[in-house]
């Protein structure tokens, strides 16, 4: 059954990840996170597992999702923030209960409030994105050159010249459209 839903796309930095549960959102939108299950299970491959999730809780996670495209791509474009997407990121950063831990091993993990709710899970993830947007961590907001994407993305290259949101995706796409326009090109010479 799981086999039907979209993979994840799973990067380094947990805001961007969270947002990439909805991709090509300028084109064919993939949503990535379609019942509250797959919600369940993008926590706990992102270290925030939850005991369940109600439809009312997929919809506020998406709710701050949409919120985090919004600031992050304002800010990757130095444009104003804007104050409804500003409002739900602090809301839901406000609105949970989680702490970080260290293991023996001396790894930080979060530990989220008694019951383990999606609301103490979204306040991780909300105060992963108001760290990245408020500048705070080595690193550029970007805007992927795909032209169906356009995902905000972190960019932590030492050149901070990355074009696209994940290379594996709109990277090579983008990389085999060009040479197919080359070919179509060469083609067309020969004759
Ligand atoms: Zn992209």
């Amino acid at each position: 059954m799981r086999a039907e839903f979209p993979d994840f796309r799973l990067g380094t930095v947990l805001a961007t990840s969270f947002t990439a549960t909805l991709t090509e959102r300028r084109g064919d939108a993939v949503e990535r996170i379609p019942t509250p299950r797959r919600l369940v299970d993008w926590l706990a491959v992102s270290g925030l597992a939850v005991d369940s999730c109600t439809a009312a809780q997929l919809e506020l996670a998406r709710e701050l999702r949409e919120a985090m495209h919004a600031a992050a791509t304002a800010a990757a474009v130095a444009d104003p923030l804007p104050a409804p997407a500003v409002r739900i990121i602090n809301d839901r950063s406000i609105q949970g209960r989680a702490a970080a831990v260290l293991t023996p091993e001396g790894d930080r993990r979060w530990r989220l409030g008694s019951a383990s709710r999606v609301e103490d899970a979204l306040s991780v993830i909300a105060a992963d994105a108001v760290s990245i947007i408020a500048g705070e961590r080595d690193g550029r907001l970007a805007l992927c050159a795909s032209p169906t994407c356009q995902a905000a993305f972190f960019d932590t290259s030492q050149s901070r010249t990355r074009k696209w949101c994940d290379m594996n995706t709109c990277g090579n796409r983008q990389k085999k459209a060009r040479f197919q326009a080359g070919q179509r090109k060469n083609s067309g010479s020969v004759k």
